[in-house]
């Protein structure tokens, strides 16, 4: 016979916290409880397999539960002594679910079940107080009526707000008896007239009314929803509670209240939480009376703490806490009940807790000895990290939601709407704070990014030019807000029918996507002593190594604050837009002579000297690799006739002849187009440049500091052998000039970027003319998906939303497809060349879900934006913790 139902207090326990999945949270718990001797009223769990029977067979229960209950029921009866149903003595129990994770929201409790006109008058008697029981009865009839027999909440409080009204009182507490006896009558009529059925007086009924009510409520649309956006398979199910009632409006030696272990937004170690005297648990969360606090510390003169009001049942409760600490070995958020001075425990679950909460918390157990040290860094989320690196939106102002896109880069920022990158540098220049909007944004944008407190735009996916580029500064960025109709000769934005004009106030949060009308005040980060104390902890446990992605100065500061260990990336495109560079770069690109072409690149190469100079001085003797110009042509042409006739002066050519060469060059696809490696082996000269750059800075901060420079020259977009074998060629060349011209010598390494399936493919030939692979996995998604990085924004979501595809492939690499592909790469990679470097500086370099991955194909270290360091070496961490683990089970 299977068992569907497990019995929990009362002195026999079935289940237990190992058996969450059958039980459900909340019923495995509430035995683990009762199992290690903590105060639980007695009940029973009906385990989550009746839910699939229930749904598997056309809502029919599985053929023994009925008895089984009734056995259950009955063990209830005998521990407390009261008969479900009975006149005089009537046992009344609540009815809860419980899902194997919580699910807040969708399905409310049903307390006071039992209760009918004849019980309702033994609990009058049995408790000897008349009010009481004709109130628990109004609130069961409340409670069944909208849960199970889904009459409208309102109708009920419209109905006591009448009876109040003419009662002549405002408060709940100056309804007496009869008054509640005439509330129950009408509670009765209006359930009659909007179900058409009479309120159930039998309690099996009302018992099982509420039970299919938990089941049924499994596959409402509500917790559909729910579970597609929590990733929570309909296969689970819930699990139902019965448990005996408590009480705790008998009066004022009996409370409840819901409270922490800890204080869940700061960590802090104290009882933190709220309760009620004289009331049940729906008051506490209804709103109707104010809640007080749990200890007296923080206590206002006004208030009454429970320290102070119920001492022996605080005290009580306090022992639970550290019980509850001890053996859970974690932060946790608790309902209890207090009937006539006794505690009664209702619930314990690991409880929510904001990113700095997670941290101290973390860290405080681990030197209490509660937790180990590798625990510690387990149990706070990577990703949670940005909130401390970044100001947040304070969570006690108000909001007014203008629109909703892209979380592209997170923290929040407020100022001023602009719609240029030009009056964004002009404005911020005199002290305001500005938010650049831009339907899409370009490397011209960059100066105004960087000047700008966020960025938002309409179009564009997690990786578009404004995605990367914002993380990449550690600028706030919402992306692809595709909602948003900007018009940029009137200077406004209009979402819905709200219009916004440029100067008007704006707030963008960054870690939510969302966009708001006005100001929203924020808080500053803390980066306290305990989130160093867990980076160190991480940093001793982790094998992956973590570079940053930088091209600036300020990056390569940042990244190194953030501990990164070198530079995995510097996009030397970024590097072209200065203003007093761009106009060198287009002469480059438009010269249709190899003259012309070289007299332009000449005056890029102090530049580009600088550049590498400052990075290499600021990495310290830390690797540090460089990418060969990888331009999206289009990005650098010049746009419009005046930027042409610009470059035409300087470049004393017609103006015909060049907007002839703009057309020439412009392409359909420039993302498949002539960048990359094609442009090096179109123009070797332009490589040539960069690699004396590169090599004469080394040589130079050598010598300055008396470090060993290794530079990493990185040619990006390779799909064969020949490309790489061709390009290496032309830098070596110049490696060889520049050593002979400087009478010295370095080591250096050529390597190239894996971003081509082709490269990933053949990378066992690619190997044989290369020191290192990283990977580029926002081309690769994009070459292997099909999918353009640029365009994506605006129906991936759809994908995403509707479970095409399981996470946006942008941002979290898609093992199957992508990360196949690099699995391929790293396997022929390594088959040529054993020791091979590896790496990757994709965006999903700073995914701790993709770190897991790149864990565990073997890469030597990942790449990402500077203020994803810290993720990433967490993240880091946690791989080769969960990978020690896998490893010894297996
Ligand atoms: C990549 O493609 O993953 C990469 C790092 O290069 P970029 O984003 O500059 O194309
Ligand atoms: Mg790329």
């Amino acid at each position: 016979m299977t068992k569907w139902v497990y019995n929990f207090g009362g002195g026999l326990n079935e289940g237990g916290a190992g058996l969450r999945n059958l039980l459900g949270g909340k019923g495995a718990n509430l035995a683990e409880m009762a199992s290690i001797g903590l105060p639980v009223p007695p009940g029973f769990t009906i385990t989550t397999e009746v839910c699939s029977a229930y749904y598997e067979n056309s809502n029919n229960y599985p053929a023994d539960l009925a008895q089984q209950v009734a056995g259950a029921l009955h063990r209830i009866e005998k521990s407390v002594g009261l008969v479900f149903g009975d006149s005089n003595a009537p046992l009344l129990v609540s009815v809860r679910s419980g899902a194997r994770v919580s699910m807040p929201g969708m399905m409310d409790t049903v307390l006071n079940l039992g209760l009918n006109d004849e019980t309702v008058e033994g609990l009058a008697a049995s408790s000897k107080d008349e009010r009481f029981a004709w109130d628990s009865y109004r609130r069961f009839i409340q409670m069944y009526g909208s849960v199970v027999m889904g009459v409208p909440h309102h109708r009920f409080e419209d109905l006591l707000e009448q009876a109040k009204h003419g009662l002549g009182v405002t408060d709940d507490t100056a309804i007496t008896a009869s008054d509640w006896r005439e509330i129950v009558r009408d509670y009765k009529e209006v359930v009659q007239k909007e179900t058409g059925k009479p309120f159930p007086n039998d309690p099996q009924e009302q018992l099982w009314g509420a039970i299919s009510a938990v089941f049924g409520s499994w596959m409402n649309p509500r917790a559909n929803t729910y579970r597609k956006l929590h990733e929570i398979p309909a296969s689970w199910g819930t699990a139902v509670n019965v448990q005996a009632m408590v009480f705790g409006n008998m009066g004022d030696d009996c409370a409840t209240g819901v409270c922490f272990t800890r204080d869940p937004s700061t960590g802090e170690n104290i009882f933190y939480g709220e309760y009620l005297v004289n009331a049940q648990g729906e008051d506490v969360v209804a709103g109707i009376r104010t809640p007080q606090p749990m200890a007296a510390g923080r206590a206002s003169p006004d208030q009454s703490p429970m320290e102070k009001v119920l001492p022996a049942a605080y005290e009580e409760l306090m022992r639970v806490r550290d019980i509850l600490e001890k053996h859970y070995r974690d932060m946790q958020d608790i309902e209890f009940t207090v009937q006539s001075n006794t505690l009664y425990m209702l619930q314990t679950r690991s409880g929510k807790r904001t990113a700095a909460a997670a941290l101290k918390i973390a860290i405080d157990m681990a030197r209490e000895g509660l937790i180990t040290q590798d625990e510690a860094i387990q149990r706070v989320p990577p990703a949670s990290l940005d909130q401390l690196l970044h100001p947040t939106l304070d969570p006690k102002a108000e909001k007014n939601l203008f629109t909703r896109g892209l979380p592209a880069s997170p923290g929040a920022a407020t100022g001023v709407i602009v719609f240029s990158a030009e009056e964004v540098e002009d404005r911020a220049a005199k002290g305001e704070d500005v938010i650049l909007v831009r339907i899409e944004t370009s490397p011209e944008d960059v100066h105004g990014m960087h000047a700008a407190r966020g960025v938002l735009t309409t179009r564009g996916g997690m990786t578009s030019h404004a995605a990367v580029v914002a993380r990449g500064m550690g600028r706030v960025c919402v992306a692809g807000a595709g909602g948003i109709t900007v018009d940029y000769k009137a200077q406004t934005m209009t979402a819905g029918n709200v219009t916004l004009k440029g100067g008007d106030w704006i707030t963008l949060d960054g870690g939510n996507g969302a966009v708001y009308v006005g100001k929203v005040s924020t808080i500053p980060p803390t980066l306290s002593g305990d989130f160093g104390t867990l980076m160190g902890w991480a940093d001793d446990v982790r094998r992956l190594r973590v570079r940053a992605n930088a091209e600036t100065p300020e990056d390569a500061e940042t990244a190194r604050r953030f501990g990164a260990e070198g530079v995995g990336l510097s996009r030397t495109e970024h590097m072209f837009f200065g203003p007093d560079r761009i106009g060198f770069v287009r002469q480059m690109i438009m010269a249709d002579d190899t003259e012309t072409r070289k007299t332009a690149i000449a005056a890029l190469l102090p530049f580009q000297r600088d550049d590498f100079t400052k990075i290499f001085r600021i990495m310290s003797g830390l690797p540090v690799t460089i990418r060969l110009l990888d331009p999206p042509l289009h990005e650098f042409l010049p746009h419009g006739e005046a930027e042409l006739e610009e470059v035409a002066k300087a470049m004393g050519q017609p103006v015909e002849a060049l907007r002839a060469r703009r057309s020439a060059l412009s392409e359909a696809n420039p993302m498949l187009g002539h960048r990359g490696c094609r442009l090096g082996i179109s123009y070797p000269e332009i490589y040539a440049m960069q690699v004396r750059a590169i090599i004469e800075a080394a040589i130079a901060v050598s010598k300055e500091t008396g470090k060993a420079i290794v530079p990493e020259i990185m040619i990006p977009l390779v799909g064969m052998k020949t490309e790489l074998e061709v390009t290496r060629k032309t830098a070596e060349a110049e490696v060889v000039t520049v050593f002979k011209e400087q009478g010295t010598t370095l080591e250096y390494l050529i390597g190239t970027m894996i971003e081509l399936p082709r490269a990933a493919i053949t990378a066992g030939q690619i190997a044989e003319v290369a020191d290192f692979f990283s990977f580029g996995t926002n081309d690769l998604t994009q070459t292997t998906l099909g999918l353009s990085r640029d365009d994506a924004g605006s129906f991936l979501p759809y994908y995403v939303d509707h479970g095409l595809l399981p996470k946006d492939p942008f941002v979290s690499i898609d093992r199957e497809g992508v990360g196949a592909l690099v699995r391929m790469g790293v396997e022929g990679g390594r088959k040529t060349k054993p020791n091979l470097k590896l790496g990757v500086c994709g965006e999903h370099g700073g995914d701790p879900d993709s770190i897991a991955f790149f864990e565990s194909v073997g890469l030597d270290y990942v790449s990402c934006s500077p203020f994803r360091v810290p993720v990433a070496r967490l993240a880091a961490a946690q791989a080769t913790l969960a990978a020690r683990k896998e490893k010894a089970t297996s």
